[in-house]
């Protein structure tokens, strides 16, 4: 099969060399190295400031969502939430089931936040932001900058999901103003699923500080407290973060973040140049796309999303990435993270001109 979902992603052959490799005993100070060095190559890719931490969260990219909310933000805040697709909504159920007091910002799925709808929320009391970095359910990128503004003028908590949108997207925590950011080992990282890790400023860390979290697996206190000499409270999933550290290590040897990031577009920029003959309409605006993944959606009546997904899952050993909820039978994703070659992507072309001569598509 070829993986073009949006997670878990195909592997390269040294992390699956990685995991085939027993995995050793954690409490050590050979383990605790690891950790530390993995935590200072994060802080350095994700562009954080000094004395910054990170969390090495046992659980998928969500369970740093929930711990996230939990520990960053109290009944005392009021805070505002984009919801522009699944991973947004994600964040209002997490703040309804820990009762955070929020905000939704609600847009239409696809579309961009603007600075008009953002607007109206100016000097209105807000003291905390959550919104993705790349909505990974539609491909659309949030302006940045204009979050980061809006933040900064109104001393609100940034805390940003950039799970998928992390090596794809420009993202920087000391220009953008974020307080705390997660990313997830099964999307660009192209590790296993398992772990997620949140680098928190230290504002973040005075927050986690003072909160009474009513929770022992999500306490972040203990989580820092811990990682001081590069462990974690309970036991981490140990061969994902070998793994990580060794990817990390590569990410920056080959370049860095700019490195990574330029490669991820230009993988994105050869699928989407080549795909301009096909019957699909790119469903974000172009220059709020990102590099992360292109959500596609059929433009001719009747032609069901995720029926193009069974056809090339069974016929064609190709994975797409459905939708879910409304957008099931409107959408379906091709990502661009993960190891995928030229080679591949050819061969997902030649799938969809094969559908189109069947007059499937
Ligand atoms: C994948 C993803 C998540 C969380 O997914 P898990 O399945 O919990 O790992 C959250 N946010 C975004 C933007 C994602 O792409």
């Amino acid at each position: 099969m070829i993986n073009f979902t949006v997670g878990p992603v195909q592997m390269d052959a040294e992390t699956r060399r990685l995991g085939a490799e027993q995995v050793p005993y954690f409490r050590t100070p050979e383990f605790s190295a690891v950790m530390l060095e993995n935590e200072k190559l994060l802080c350095q890719l994700f562009d954080a400031p000094d004395n910054s931490r990170v969390i090495f969260m046992t659980g998928s990219g969500t369970a740093s969502m929930e711990g996230g909310v939990m520990n960053f933000f109290t009944q005392e805040d009021k805070v505002l939430v984009v919801n522009g697709g699944s991973f947004g909504h994600r964040f209002v159920e997490l703040c309804q089931i820990h009762q955070i007091p929020f905000t939704e910002i609600h847009l239409e799925y696809g579309m961009p936040l603007t600075s008009e709808i953002l607007n109206e929320y100016d000097n209105k009391g807000y003291t905390g932001m959550i919104l993705q970095h790349c909505e990974t359910s539609t491909g659309i990128l949030y302006d940045m900058q204009l979050v980061s503004n809006f933040c900064k003028k109104n001393h609100c908590f940034l805390f940003v999901d950039a799970i998928s949108g992390f090596l794809a997207d420009k993202l920087s925590m000391k220009e953008m103003h974020i307080n705390a950011v997660i990313t997830g080992s099964q999307k660009a990282l192209s590790l296993p699923p398992s772990m997620s890790f949140t680098v928190l400023d230290a504002e973040a860390q005075r927050r986690c500080a003072k909160n009474e979290v009513k929770s022992l697996y999500f306490n972040y206190a203990e989580y820092l407290k811990n990682g001081e000499r590069g462990q974690t409270p309970f036991t981490p999933a140990v061969g994902t973060l070998l793994q990580l550290n060794d990817k990390l290590k590569r990410i920056v040897q080959e370049g860095g973040i700019h490195h990574a990031n330029n490669a991820m577009k230009e993988r994105a920029e050869y699928f989407r140049n080549k795909i301009k003959h096909l019957p699909f309409k790119i469903f974000t605006p172009e220059n709020a796309t990102s590099n992360c993944v292109t959500a596609l959606a059929p433009i001719h009546d009747g032609v069901s999303a995720y029926r193009i997904f069974e056809i090339l899952k069974d016929e064609y050993n190709i994975w797409i990435c459905p939708n879910g909820g409304d957008l099931a039978e409107k959408v379906f994703r091709v990502g661009h993270i993960g190891h995928i070659t030229k080679q591949e992507i050819d061969t997902l072309i030649a799938a969809f001109e094969d559908l189109q001569k069947r007059k499937l598509i």
